[in-house]
């Protein structure tokens, strides 16, 4: 199998392919250690994956929970330790993380090709698909490259070529969110609690404008903050806001001692979309598996693309090597429609809450309500909290868990 990018989605595939006994080929234009423009949060949901996997998380800097400010309160959500998710977050610079995933998939036998960019798909007369091409090098010294393979994995992120090239465009209907962030050295660095803020204001909060989006400051350990802001929108035209200026009016309101000034910024504010929803369909089809961002699979209740990314290309790799004992191409095709039903089994409705969800809290004064009414609420907030995070038990658990369970039902998979 060949496997179009080698970030959590990609890599998450690789090693649950090798150890499944089965070759696989991942290919990167990058060449690792290289930088992702992301959050570094790691939720409860993200942990576990990373647990299923072998990760050895054992010196990576844990939260205890999520601290949510905006409407004049302040309230720690801890993570619940559950039966099927550890109590604690985690945070990890995706110039860490990233490595640690390709390393990992490499020592479980997966092949890695670095700084490789594979621009198009070799297909079939009858539109099969049956490899890709690439391009190494630059100018003159331009190596191409070719690929065969049974199946061929598009998990190259939101800019997703290969998905685009073979007609796989990106729904209309589905939210889509844009995010900047950059770092600081700061006291919070070493603190206990990834902080959200539901409300940023160009003033004095409570007295001046309230601006559209939310903002975050995660620790990241050694003194280091991932601090960052989004907005998210309803449809595929994603919020065009000056984020540079909000975000600058944003950190010049938090306190002083936190830091957050220009001799303490660890490179630029760098921004990017986030495709959510399975924005990308069918996610199986003629050959080509679209997997990770470029299936559009970040969660619209709180932008993590991470988990999802790790879980679908461990349900990748499980429908695949099922796929791949059946001797005729009508029965790989049928087993491999598997891994679209898998996923939707496990987001599908709950991302059809989050269309909801997303519609509601676009409207900035229904978001006002909800965060000065809804969060000193704590029996509320604690199912909030679940929903928000996807740390919600999927069989059994509490009311909270089974009012969620049931509202996903009820809705139809996205
Ligand atoms: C500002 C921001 C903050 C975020 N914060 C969080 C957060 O805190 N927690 C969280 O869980 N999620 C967060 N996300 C989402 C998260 O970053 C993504 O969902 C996640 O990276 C998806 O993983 P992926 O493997 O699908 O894609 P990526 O991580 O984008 O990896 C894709 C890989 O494919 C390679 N590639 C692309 N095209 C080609 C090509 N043509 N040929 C070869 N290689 C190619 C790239 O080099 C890259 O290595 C955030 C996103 C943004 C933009």
């Amino acid at each position: 199998m060949l496997i179009v990018g080698a970030g959590p989605a990609g890599a998450s595939a690789a090693h649950y392919l090798a150890q499944l006994g089965e070759q696989v080929l991942l290919v990167d234009k990058a060449v690792f250690p290289r930088d992702k423009i992301c959050g570094d949060g790691l939720t409860p949901a993200a942990v576990n994956e990373l647990s299923l996997m072998g990760v050895d998380t054992s010196s990576w800097m844990r939260n205890k929970g999520l601290q949510v400010v905006g409407g004049g309160n302040d309230i720690k959500f801890p993570w619940p330790e559950q039966t099927s998710l550890p109590g604690y977050g985690m945070a990890r610079a995706r110039m860490d993380l990233d490595h640690d995933l390709v390393r990992h998939a490499q020592k479980s036998g997966a092949t890695l090709l670095e700084g490789v960019t594979v621009n198009e798909l070799i297909t079939r007369h009858d539109g099969r698909v049956v490899g890709a091409r690439g391009t190494r090098g630059r100018g003159k010294d331009t190596e191409r490259l070719e690929f065969r393979a049974r199946l061929v994995a598009d998990a190259g992120g939101v800019s997703a070529r290969l998905a685009t090239g073979a007609g796989r465009t990106a729904l209309t209907n589905r939210p889509m969110a844009v995010a900047a962030r950059t770092y600081f050295t700061s006291p919070l660095g070493d603190t206990d609690w990834m902080v959200s803020h539901l409300e940023l204001w160009d003033g004095k909060p409570g007295e001046s404008n309230l601006l559209p989006g939310y903002g975050w400051i995660f620790p990241l350990g050694n003194g280091l903050v991932n601090v960052g802001l989004g907005s998210v929108s309803s449809t595929k035209t994603a919020t065009k806001l000056p984020y540079k200026q909000i975000f600058e009016a944003w950190t010049a309101n938090l306190p002083a001692e936190w830091g957050f000034v220009p001799e303490n910024q660890q490179g630029p504010l760098r921004s990017a979309a986030l495709p959510m929803c399975f924005n990308r369909q069918p996610l199986y089809a003629d050959g080509l598996v679209i997997t990770g961002d470029a299936a559009g699979l970040i969660s619209p209740f709180n932008g993590e693309g991470i988990a999802p990314a790790l879980a679908a290309g461990r349900m990748l790799a499980q429908t695949y090597a099922s796929a791949c004992v059946r001797p005729t191409e009508h029965g790989f095709d049928l087993a491999m429609e598997g891994y679209q039903t898998a996923l939707k089994q496990q987001l599908g409705g709950y991302y059809s809450l989050g269309r909801i969800f997303v519609k509601l809290i676009e409207k900035p004064e229904i978001m006002r309500l909800c965060t000065r009414y809804g969060l000193p609420r704590r029996h509320l907030m604690k199912l909030v909290h679940k929903l928000l995070s996807d740390g919600y038990e999927r069989h059994g658990g509490d009311i909270s868990d089974r009012i969620i369970q049931l509202l996903t039902k009820v809705v139809p998979s996205a």
